[in-house]
């Protein structure tokens, strides 16, 4: 055990996450996985990431960006599965606008990043992203829900001076398809969203660019540990010794921290999305109210999200999740009636039990990082995250505190 032979059918292993079927190896990995045959082949990696989602993604591209290599992403499924589903694409910013609210400063610095990642997974990949500035409008029907939205102003305007209240009469100029029954809403100038589809892809493609292998199909199951280090996964069918494991593994990161017998408190949120398309109807900023949100995308079809479901772990939408995002188009764009239904989705959002991500040395362990329980935030927070990580991983101290993010929290 412990050498790095690798069988040389496995080094076909899909370097392009985006080729349309898996590559040979991978195919095999499968049906041996199926077969559940004893683990057989013994490669190695400088880092593993566990999960091809958004963060695993983007960890791999900027990791090969910064001149590592031998990274390896193994992932489960397909590559980017959560991402397609978190299709609205907002980087809307969470927390209070506080400067002390570390979500909010987390959320911030990743916002401000984006424009350089964007260009530059473009040069790299020539994928564009479709990074747009489109403004948020928090909309108020109750004299309640504007009392509570006015007195976020203060502090939100130490985020951008521009945020503003907008009465009835300046929304409907603004936004003509939004219901009057609207009293007013706060403006959020700085709301961008992306295509995160492509933002997926684009992480996925740079990193496999510069020589990082995207395996699909490939479960890890378990770990080798040598005291305080882990010195290889396994997965059903290989051992991979690793100088550097990244647990990326959405709400299942969790349940590979026990594997190493360390609780972290990560589970699912589900969340549901419809998406439909709309020829005559023009709304330009993305709408709130509370947790719901209603956004036009770069393709001219309207995503329309999302529910919160504690601790399901079923990928199905619901008839009631449905009825609930159908009964908000209704209530605030109701012109979105006509608009065709495409489809709905469901997905499971990372979520820690304090509802922070969770970024940093998994406590015990001299290798293994733990990357997740971004909940509504991950396509926001994934060039921040990818960033601090290999910060991280290289023995820098981060420009920004992880402190609050740390995954020892829980263990005190
Ligand atoms: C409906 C909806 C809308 C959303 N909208 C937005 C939005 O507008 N803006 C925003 O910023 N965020 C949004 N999100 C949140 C965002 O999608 C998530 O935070 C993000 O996708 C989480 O990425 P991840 O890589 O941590 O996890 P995941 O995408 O879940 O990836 C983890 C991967 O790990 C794999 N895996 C698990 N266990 C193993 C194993 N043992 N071996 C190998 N692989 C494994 C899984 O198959 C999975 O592919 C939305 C989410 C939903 C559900």
């Amino acid at each position: 055990m412990g050498n790095s032979t690798e069988l040389p059918g496995l080094d076909r292993s899909v370097h392009c996450p985006l080729a349309p079927r898996r590559s040979v190896a991978a195919d095999a990995a499968v049906r041996d996985n199926q077969r559940g045959r004893e683990p057989s082949v013994s490669q190695s990696a400088s880092v593993v990431i566990v999960g091809g989602g958004i963060i695993g993604c983007a960890i791999a591209a900027e990791l090969v960006q910064r001149g590592w290599r031998s990274v390896r992403v193994l992932e489960r499924a397909t590559v980017g599965g959560q991402a397609v589903i978190a299709y609205a694409g907002l980087l809307a910013l969470p927390g209070s606008g506080s400067t002390d609210d570390p979500l909010s400063e987390l959320g911030a610095a990743s916002l401000a990043r984006f424009p350089a990642v964007a260009a530059d997974l473009r040069e790299r990949t020539g994928i564009d992203v479709e990074l747009r500035h489109t403004g948020g409008l928090v909309l108020a029907m109750t004299a309640d829900e504007e009392t509570a939205l006015r007195a976020a102003l203060p502090v939100l305007r130490g985020r951008d001076a521009a945020c503003c209240w907008l009465d009835q009469h300046e929304l409907r100029h603004l936004e003509p398809a939004v219901s009057p029954l609207f009293r007013g809403a706060l403006l959020l100038p700085y709301e961008h969203q992306v295509l995160s589809p492509r933002l997926v892809e684009a992480y996925a493609r740079a990193a496999a660019l510069g020589g990082a292998r995207i395996e699909e199909g490939v479960e890890v199951i378990g770990f080798e540990r040598d005291s305080d280090r882990v010195v290889a996964v396994r997965t059903r069918t290989d051992r991979i010794a690793a100088e550097h494991v990244i647990i990326a593994a959405g709400a299942w990161s969790g349940a590979l921290a026990a594997l190493l017998g360390v609780p972290l408190p990560l589970g699912p949120l589900r969340g549901q999305l419809v998406r439909l398309h709309a020829w005559d109807t023009r709304i330009r900023h993305t709408l709130y109210r509370g947790d719901l949100y209603l956004a036009v995308k770069a393709d001219g079809t309207v995503a329309v999200g999302s529910t919160e479901e504690l601790a399901v772990y079923d990928r199905r939408p619901t008839l009631e999740g449905v009825r609930q995002l159908v009964t908000f188009v209704h209530e605030t764009v109701p012109a979105l009636g006509r608009a065709a239904f495409l489809e709905a989705l469901a997905g499971l959002r990372p979520w820690s039990a304090d509802d922070l991500p969770v970024l940093g040395r998994l406590p015990g362990y001299e290798n293994v990082w733990v990357a997740s329980g971004h909940a509504r935030h991950g396509v926001l927070l994934s060039p921040i995250t990818a960033f601090l990580m290999v910060e991280l991983l290289e023995g820098k101290q981060p420009a920004l505190s992880l402190a609050p993010f740390d995954p020892a929290r829980f263990a005190r």
